[in-house]
């Protein structure tokens, strides 16, 4: 059984606090490990989660600011050290090039694994493997921003009574899932779509498009609400959604299992982002997110 888990790292916006640290977020998903948002001290968390350089396929950037990317010149360094024997490939912003080179390099160090430079600079795909498509949407902060989304695709589903009623048995049944048709019946009177799930990460944005098109259909959505409600102002102002906000979009998405996190240090209290993600009226599971916790992805329904 394949797992699709999000372990997280680090929780904290702006300035870690003695129980948050910086962003960090990987993402299992079958055989692939997609690290987003590696902050300062994100290699050490991985150590404390229990994830290796070895686990990481993908790393994807939001934006060049430090709490969402200090962490990569570790992380690179360590991938190099450990001489993962697979590529990685690191989507970023493309406006934001010069800094990643920066952290890419930021020290010297025997470089022995190729990093895919693919950086970003629209909405759109990025990748399709057999497990998932990823694309970016643009988001809404004051330095260019995007979010993530892992979309697997659609299967089917075979319904033993269907294949038994028409008799197909054994052999047949693959036959009929490789080839559509199998004498007289097709595939899809023996079989339902399968929807494909379904994982976004939205990160440092101020309500706009892209959030509602990254949150649409999500079994799993990590989400920032830095502030809560009554900072609703601020959070215009520097880019940034509230609980009620961000559990608004969930809601209105049919999101199933919502995840809030990169909360500021001025709250201390994280049941109140619960409380007020509860009263903007979404009713799917809610995490309010903390340092090394895991959350699979739900089961399909
Ligand atoms: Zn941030």
């Amino acid at each position: 059984m394949s797992v699709r888990e999000l372990v997280v790292l680090g929780t904290a916006s702006q300035v870690p606090t003695r129980h948050r640290n910086h962003n960090g977020y990987l993402l299992r998903w079958d055989g692939e490990g997609i690290l987003f948002d590696p902050g300062e001290g994100t290699q050490r968390q991985m150590l404390r989660a229990g994830v290796a350089a070895h686990d990481l396929n993908r790393i994807c950037v939001t934006h060049f600011h430090g709490d969402h990317s200090l962490g990569l010149a570790g992380v690179i360094q360590r991938i190099n050290l450990d001489k993962v024997p697979h590529p990685v490939t690191a989507h970023y912003p493309r406006s934001g090039q010069r800094f990643f080179d920066r952290l890419r390099y930021a020290t010297a160090y025997r470089e022995t694994v190729g990093i895919t430079e693919a950086p970003v600079d629209a909405d759109g795909d990025l990748a399709a493997t057999r497990s998932y498509t990823l694309d970016a949407r643009k988001l809404s902060h004051p330095v260019e921003s995007y979010g993530y989304r892992l979309v697997e695709p659609d299967g089917r589903r075979m319904l033993p009574e269907r294949l038994a009623a028409h008799g197909i048995t054994g052999p047949d049944v693959g036959r009929i899932q490789r080839a559509g048709v199998l004498g007289d019946v097709t595939l899809d009177e023996v079989s339902e779509v399968r929807r494909g799930q379904r994982f976004a990460f939205v990160m440092d944005t101020r309500l706009c498009d892209g959030v509602h098109a990254l949150a649409k259909g999500c079994d799993l959505l990590v989400i920032e609400s830095t502030f809560l409600d009554e900072d609703a102002g601020l959070a215009e102002e520097h880019g940034h959604l509230t609980a009620g906000q961000a559990a608004a979009v969930a809601r209105d998405a049919g999101v199933r299992h919502l995840v809030l996190t990169h909360f500021s240090q001025r709250y201390s209290e994280p049941e109140e982002f619960e409380r007020q993600a509860r009263a903007a009226g979404y009713e799917g599971e809610l995490t309010v997110a903390r340092d090394l916790l895991r959350v699979p992805v739900p089961k399909r329904r």
